[in-house]
């Protein structure tokens, strides 16, 4: 894993704006104190103050409403077993057994771990009618759910890998 860390900053190191995903979970912890990973209570802090809590990556797209480029976070491949979170708040939010391979270039889930782990936002930007994702307790960005997904949901919630973070089954 380490190795392979190294490796993609390496690679990304000549797009100084494309920081590579994969330093997500090691960036989200440090001197956030509405990270959790149990508490559901929701966390309402100014934008400023999440400008210091995130990363300049992770601000902009979970604040901002960014889009990370396809095909670069390495959750879009990513077939280890455990549980995706909210990379700014650590609210979970997808398991990964309702992850699956859509070929859209980002993480794609069939269902969320509950109901109320996701706001969903009418959004018509863009000249498209589309439904964004927020996290349901920071209402961080984390991307657009459509209706092309596999059974039983019918849904494919396409995910912004920047906006998540995994923790592996047992640890
Ligand atoms: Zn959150």
């Amino acid at each position: 894993m380490t190795f392979a860390i190294a490796g993609l900053l390496m690679i990304c190191s000549c797009t100084a704006q494309q920081k590579p995903s994969k330093t997500n979970h090691m960036e989200e912890k440090k001197n956030n104190p509405v990270f959790s990973r149990t508490s559901s209570d929701k966390v309402e802090i100014s934008e400023e103050e999440w400008k210091k809590l995130l990363s300049p990556e992770q601000f902009y797209i979970a604040r901002q409403k960014g889009t990370e480029r396809p095909w670069t976070s390495h959750f879009e491949t990513s077939t280890e077993v455990g549980t995706y979170y909210c990379v700014a708040c650590g609210y979970t939010l997808f398991k990964s057994n309702t992850k699956f391979d859509s070929g859209c270039g980002w993480p794609s889930f069939f269902e969320p771990v509950s109901k109320k782990s996701i706001i969903y936002t009418a959004d018509n930007t863009l000249g498209m009618r589309r439904t964004e994702v927020q996290c349901g307790r920071c209402k961080a960005h984390l991307g657009h759910v459509f209706n092309d997904g596999p059974p039983p949901t019918g849904l494919r919630y396409c995910i912004n890998g920047v906006s998540l973070g995994f923790e592996k089954k047992g640890e």
